[in-house]
Formats: structure tokens, sequence, C-alpha cells
């Protein structure tokens, strides 16, 4: 199972880019201007793409162990 679950907003995402350089598991693209999940299965959980959007787009919804 995925270590997290990542919801993005489209309709607050302006296709920036800063959560897909700042992931450090490549688990986030742009897809049409905006976020989107390129493979959950990569993402850790460690909330940089929801700390840092600027938009407040990203959240992450970590699993239980
Ligand atoms: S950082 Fe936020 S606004 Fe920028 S692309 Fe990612 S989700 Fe969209
Ligand atoms: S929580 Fe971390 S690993 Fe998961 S998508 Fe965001 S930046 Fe990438």
């Amino acid at each position: 199972m995925a270590k997290a679950v990542i919801e993005i907003n489209a309709e607050c995402c302006k296709g920036c880019y800063i959560c897909v350089e700042l992931c450090p598991t490549g688990a986030l693209e742009i897809k049409d201007f905006k976020a989107a999940v390129k493979d959950a299965e990569l993402c850790t959980g460690c909330m940089s793409c929801e700390l840092r959007c600027p938009d407040f787009a990203i959240i992450i919804t970590r699993n239980a162990k």
C-alpha cells in the first residue's frame, strides 16, 4: 500500500511545477497544465509538496503503518 494518499485540487493549481521539482521520489507530474499523481506508490508522505504549494492545492494524508 502507498504510504500516503495524494489529493490535488485542480481548481487551485496553477501548474507552477514547484511540487514536481520538490518531490524527492518523482511521484508527481504536470498534466494538462495541472499537477497530477504520476505514481502514488512512490510517495513517501514527506509532505514537501503540501507545505510548499503556494496555492494549497495538494493535501497529503499519511496512511497508518
Ligand atoms: S505547487 Fe501547487 S500550484 Fe504549483 S503545480 Fe504543484 S499543486 Fe499546482
Ligand atoms: S508527500 Fe513528498 S513524496 Fe509524496 S508526492 Fe509530496 S513531495 Fe512527493
